[in-house]
């Protein structure tokens, strides 16, 4: 297979002797790739690993032409330090560098108390990177304002499934059960943009009969292959699914004897939908009433199926509510906790769901324990040999900690996020991220937030450093070292290890990763998402293990305080098998039924006035990845998508005066942003479209709105209201 190989910089990393197994370092999907040197250059490039059965050796461009970033000319091979204020960023040693960040972060500290010191993280740092800043924040450091970038992408979701099931794990059951199940409503997901090779699964659906309903504000190229294409106006996908909830009740389609059995709160849920008749909802979604009642019978008829979510129903500040709405779908038609149907979420980030479980997010501690819960707090504090009472509680979520940089957080320690452009109210967030008085970066290039820090840290990037990510199925993975980093380049677990040691931390940091995983199999072990069970050499062997998987003690699950691990759950001595499938026998909850949510439509936190009389929604294209930090350095991919673009129907482009390829402004309540009309029947003519992956006069998130969901704390990405207008050119 050809493969990308970038140009070297002088400083390209040693190549494996032979050919390494991994898996692609961005999507939640973690396609398998092997990486061997590169024919006659230096570095690596990607081959086919078709024993992975997830992809099958499929990538999609970013995959292919990750290697690139590896050796990318604009890659960061020392640290930078800005010396004065208002001054350059210029090269230093490490020792400098660390001094500087411990100086930084202590003075803050010693000034304002351990609270004026943030960490923020990303959910693309392997789960030991996860767990071990989770873990330096509030050891080292004492604050609790530590949160991540994984609360933009599924938090919505992961809160829905905790209310629901009593667990979050994206999917309950692996991407091979879509492909066998018989009916699929995706919702405001767009695979066959965001993770091509996942599309399969979809085709092999309807090749075998099944139906596939896409339920998206815009004519996706994943909305070409369905059955059914619904395109409500952003932000009432809720009431669509209560609409559909309707339905299934007025059709006599609820699947009694399973209610009865297997959850609670039905009465409830019943009686929030029925408020929500056909007319009503096609009032408020635009959706017709007799594709409302298709897509009811779609669903219904076939002896299985499925809801699964993305970012469309889930970045509102009803996330959760809308989620759950969908999951009370599945509840009422016994398509739960059953095999081959069931609810689950596509989530996003590379290691969205690892990320998640393992300490980096506000209110969690390793294993999915709650940072809340005295049990939790007792048995973490004794795998790290400390009294419970020194951890921090829980603090603020992704949004509300950037809006308070500069006021009550002063210094701030970030790894693996460019909130620059990809937060919201992006414009904002850059001057907070201005006013702190200390910033860090650890990065692998000089993102939009790295320019703006007082110390930037040059990190190894996926191929150069071993560590696990979980991936979309709750499949823990093993991403191997298959070349050595540049010279000047630390990994982040040496990053925090040598910190920690310049803060009197001389042990509990180690580098090497599998050390931290090993620890984090004891901080796990009991918990909610249990990895105790599972190690680096099981991963390697059964290519990949899912969660939950208690250890038995010959396993090392045990932990060093003796209170949990044991036996496999059967009580045998063999190794637990890891679970593949979810709630098949009991949810997660108490009583192990399965909790519909009593949720009812509500307006977006904008709706369109006079001044702003559209919505705009954000997304992604195929040859970008989040903020664009590592895919905008690839060549290939640049030409593909080489900046941001508004997506706008016909009718409203002759509206304004404007043609394909003009300059077009976007106008929020927030601010402005410019980029060339792309014009397409594909979207409703009240709705605008804009990709998130660019900086500058065309960056989305410059109007994008910060109201949050009440439980998930997900700010609403996906609608807000904008006027459009002609932005010069030649107009
Ligand atoms: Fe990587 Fe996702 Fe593309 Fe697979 S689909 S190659 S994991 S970006």
């Amino acid at each position: 297979m050809s493969a990308t190989t970038a140009q070297p910089t002088g400083q390209v990393p040693q190549a494996p002797a032979a050919a390494v197994d991994t898996h692609c370092p961005y999507c939640a999907l973690q396609c398998g790739m092997g990486l061997r040197p590169a024919a006659g250059e230096e570095g690596v490039e990607v081959i086919e690993r078709t024993a992975f059965d997830v992809n099958r050796g499929a990538l999609c461009g970013k995959g292919r032409t990750a290697p690139a970033v590896l050796s990318s000319r604009v890659r960061l091979t020392g640290p930078l330090v800005r010396r004065r204020a208002g001054g350059p960023l210029e090269p230093a040693g490490w020792d400098e560098a660390l001094d500087r960040v411990v100086a930084g972060l202590s003075t803050a500290r010693a000034a304002h108390g351990p609270d004026a010191v943030g960490v923020f993280g990303g959910g693309g740092l392997t789960n030991e990177k996860a767990y071990a800043l989770g873990k330096f924040a509030r050891l080292v450091l004492g604050t609790s304002q530590i949160d991540y970038n994984g609360r933009f992408c599924m938090s919505s979701a992961a809160a829905a499934l905790n209310r629901a099931f009593g667990l979050d794990r994206g999917l309950p059951f692996p991407l091979a059960d879509v492909a066998r199940t018989g009916c699929v409503i995706l919702v405001g997901a767009n695979p066959a943009d965001t993770m091509p090779p996942a599309l399969r699964y979809f085709t092999e659906l309807r090749e075998r009969g099944g139906k596939l309903i896409v339920i998206d504000p815009r004519r996706t190229r994943t909305a070409e292959h369905a059955d059914l294409h619904l395109a409500p106006r952003p932000g009432t996908d809720l009431a669509l699914a209560l609409g559909m909830l309707h339905l299934v009740v007025a059709e006599g389609r609820v699947d009694t004897d399973f209610v009865a059995a297997r959850t609670s709160g039905w009465e409830e849920a019943r009686a929030a939908a029925m408020a929500h008749w056909p007319e009503l909802v096609e009032r408020i979604t635009g959706v017709p009433v007799p594709a409302l009642r298709e897509a009811v019978a779609l669903f219904c008829d076939a002896q299985s199926s499925m809801v699964l979510t993305a970012r469309g129903p889930e970045q509102q500040s009803k996330g959760t509510d809308t989620v759950g709405a969908w999951i009370n779908l599945c509840l009422a038609t016994g398509r739960a906790g059953r095999p081959l149907s069931g609810y689950g979420c596509l989530t996003g980030q590379g290691n969205g769901q690892g990320g998640r479980e393992h300490g980096q997010k506000a209110d969690q501690l390793p294993g999915y324990r709650r940072l809340d819960d005295p049990a939790a707090r007792e048995h973490v504090a004794r795998v790290w040999g400390v009294d419970p009472g020194v951890l921090p509680g829980p603090g603020r979520s992704a949004y509300e900690l950037l809006d308070a940089l500069g006021r009550d957080v002063r210094a701030l320690l970030l790894t693996g996020s460019n909130p620059v452009v990809s937060a919201p109210r992006a414009a904002h967030v850059e001057e907070r991220l201005r006013s702190l008085d200390f910033l860090a970066v650890c990065d692998v290039v000089l993102s939009e937030t790295a320019a703006l820090a007082d110390v930037v840290l040059p990190v190894a990037q996926w191929a150069e450093e071993t560590g696990t990510t979980t991936s979309l199925e709750g499949r823990v993975l093993l991403r191997r070292r298959a070349l050595d980093a540049p010279p000047g380049v630390r990994t982040d677990l040496e990053v925090l290890n040598a910190l920690a040691a310049r803060l009197g931390w001389e042990k509990g940091f180690p580098a090497d990763p599998e050390e931290v995983f090993e620890e984090l199999r004891r901080a796990s072990a009991g918990g909610p998402a249990d990895y105790s069970g599972i190690t680096y050499r099981r991963i390697a062997e059964e290519d990949g293990v899912f969660w939950p998987c208690p250890g038995a003690p010959e396993a090392g699950g045990a932990d060093e305080a003796g209170t949990a691990g044991g036996p496999a759950v059967d009580g045998s001595t063999a190794p637990h098998p890891g679970t593949p499938r979810l709630f098949l026998d009991r949810f997660a909850t108490g009583d192990g039924r399965a909790r519909f949510a009593p949720v009812v439509h509500r307006p977006s936190a904008e709706e369109p006035d006079a001044d702003h009389p559209l919505l705009l929604t954000t997304g992604r294209v195929p040859a970008q990845y989040q903020s664009g930090a590592q895919t905008r350095r690839v060549a290939e991919l640049n030409d593909a998508a080489p900046g941001p673009f508004v997506e706008l129907h016909p009718r409203l482009a002759e509206r304004i005066g404007v043609a394909e390829g003009e300059p077009v402004a976007v106008v929020s309540r927030r601010g402005r942003a410019v980029a060339p009309a792309r014009i397409t029947p594909g979207i409703r003519p009240d709705t605008v479209f804009m990709p998130f992956h660019w900086p500058g006069e065309g960056r989305a998130n410059t109007l994008t709105n910060p109201a949050l969901d009440p439980v998930s704390r997900m700010p609403e990405f996906k609608v807000c209201a904008v006027r459009v207008e002609r932005a010069g050119g030649s107009g």
